[in-house]
């Protein structure tokens, strides 16, 4: 094996994994719930589906930084959302975010900060690019957030190097996010160290009670704004995202634009095309997204209700599909079960109850926390979105009716514990 050693100790990523395991157990007949993996479950709308349609034959590469109507779309629906002013030139195309992480990563001199816990990717990422992830705990708050007071007590520490800042809110795994005061806060602290914050914000539109709020409008010198069809727009699987830049910030994505022209090239055409419209937030948009929130706060809050009922702590659930509940109220019980971690709480309970979870440790967490991510995705999302579209909003008690899987799971992990 020729593998370089950044390479070698890498592992498929946590959430993919998780996703064709379970798939792979569904083919061979088990039942499986699917609350490992993070993927929206609802459709895509039907108006970005026509303009995709429609735009079928276009075939041409595209320029590298992407379709300059759909830069235009990005930068209006983040100025009308933000403080920032951003103009085309500020934007930036991607077959996914997940790829302009990477090669944002890939272009910046300097480590990378996540708070414990974040989302999967990020320090493979950095470890592929060889650079440091540090890790800042996050245990001091209660919703298991980065906190200005830790930020600045870990920035004092290493006065003289240069951080690319990663924040995620609403957050992946923990379903909390910021308040204006608190991502004021976090941004004095990111001015007074020259920070290069990226503002993860794909779940942003997926705020539950829509009142998403971006740290770009407190530090918009040092922001990169993060968005893409993936979450709100029901479309992982098409591939793209989008990075927003302050004007000062040029000399990133231009050097982006040069990664991205001797790698990916560009973004698929016809999905570019379709995007313009996901991204000019029409009426269509505007109630998808709408009712796409209502479906996930009453599912949420049923599932969060249900799993602190039998006495699992979690970050009481703001946005986004996930919630991170933590299992140690259950410690001597598990470990007559011979479960000491999160690994082999995963992997017992998929064996044992057939319900996917991601362990705390893919997230950041150490393994011995008990902690899990759970993605409260496994319904059926067009079902859901009619129910809520013929009455209004879903009762607790209604969320049987729309979810029943996620509801028998919250059932199985309460007698898989008692
Ligand atoms: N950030 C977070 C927090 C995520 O959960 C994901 C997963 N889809 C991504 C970024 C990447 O999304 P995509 O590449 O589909 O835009
Ligand atoms: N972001 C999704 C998750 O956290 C899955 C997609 C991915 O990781 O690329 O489960």
């Amino acid at each position: 094996m020729f593998l370089k050693q950044n390479i070698k100790t890498l592992k498929p990523s946590a959430t993919l994994a998780i996703n064709e395991l379970s798939n792979e157990l569904i083919k061979q007949g088990r039942k499986v719930y699917k609350l490992g993996f993070g993927q929206s479950p609802f459709p895509v709308p039907d108006v970005v589906v026509n303009e995709l349609i429609v735009h079928a034959r276009e075939k041409d590469y595209l320029p590298v930084k992407g379709l300059y109507s759909l830069r235009v779309a990005v930068a209006n629906y983040h100025t009308r959302r933000t403080h920032m002013k951003a103009r085309a030139e500020d934007v930036i195309i991607g077959p996914g975010s997940k790829e302009l992480l990477y090669i944002a990563q890939l272009c910046f001199d300097g480590d990378l900060l996540v708070p414990a816990p974040s989302w999967v990717s990020y320090a493979p990422q950095a470890q592929i690019t060889g650079k440091q992830s540090l890790w800042i705990d996050t245990s001091g708050s209660q919703k298991k957030m980065l906190d200005a007071t830790s930020l600045e007590a870990y920035c004092e520490k290493h006065p003289k190097r240069k951080f690319m800042l990663i924040l995620n809110y609403p957050s992946n795994p923990t379903g909390a996010s910021y308040s204006s005061d608190e991502l004021k806060a976090l941004a004095d602290v990111a001015r007074k160290y020259e920070l290069l914050v990226i503002s993860d914000e794909i779940y942003g539109e997926l705020m539950h009670n829509g009142t998403h709020v971006s740290i770009a409008n407190y530090y918009p010198e040092g922001t990169i704004v993060s968005s893409g069809l993936s979450k709100w727009s029901g479309a992982g699987g098409w591939r793209l995202g989008t990075f927003t830049f302050p004007e000062n910030l040029r000399w990133l994505i231009d050097a982006m634009g040069v990664v991205a022209s001797e790698t990916f090239t560009a973004t698929s055409a016809p999905i570019q095309y379709a995007a313009v419209k996901a991204f000019e937030f029409g009426p269509e948009i505007e109630t998808y997204v709408a009712e796409s929130r209502k479906v996930l706060k009453a599912i949420a809050s049923y599932t969060y209700e249900a799993l602190t009922g039998i006495g699992l702590k979690m970050p009481a659930p703001e946005g986004g599909f996930y919630l991170f509940p933590d299992f140690t109220e259950y410690r001597d019980q598990l470990k007559q079960k011979g479960i000491e971690t999160s690994t082999q709480l995963c992997r017992k309970l998929l064996e044992e109850t057939g319900v996917a979870l991601l362990p705390g440790a893919d997230f950041g967490q150490t393994d011995e926390e008990l902690s899990a991510r759970l993605s409260y995705v496994d319904f059926d999302g067009k079902s859901a979105l009619d129910f809520v579209k013929m009455h209004g909003s879903i009762s607790p008690q209604k969320v049987n009716d729309v979810a029943p899987r996620v509801v028998e799971a919250c059932n199985a992990i309460k007698t898989w514990l008692k």
